[in-house]
């Protein structure tokens, strides 16, 4: 057998999160499983360029 128990679908939309570099809340591409999400890696920040690998997500935009 070869099932994935336990294992919540993985799936990307856009959400918000919080740039600590120029402290703005930007929309970028986040990846989400189950209740966790944060920003895909590789994504930065529209207004400073900064990486937002380290930004915390605020919150899905499609979140249920
Ligand atoms: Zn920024």
């Amino acid at each position: 057998m070869n099932r994935l128990i336990g294992v919540p679908p993985r799936r990307e939309s856009k959400g918000l999160a919080y740039c600590p570099i120029c402290t703005h809340t930007v929309e970028t591409q986040v990846v989400q499983v189950g209740k966790r999400a944060w920003v895909k890696p590789g994504q930065r920040c529209p207004r400073c360029a900064s990486p937002l690998e380290v930004a915390s997500v605020l919150r899905d935009l499609m979140a249920a």
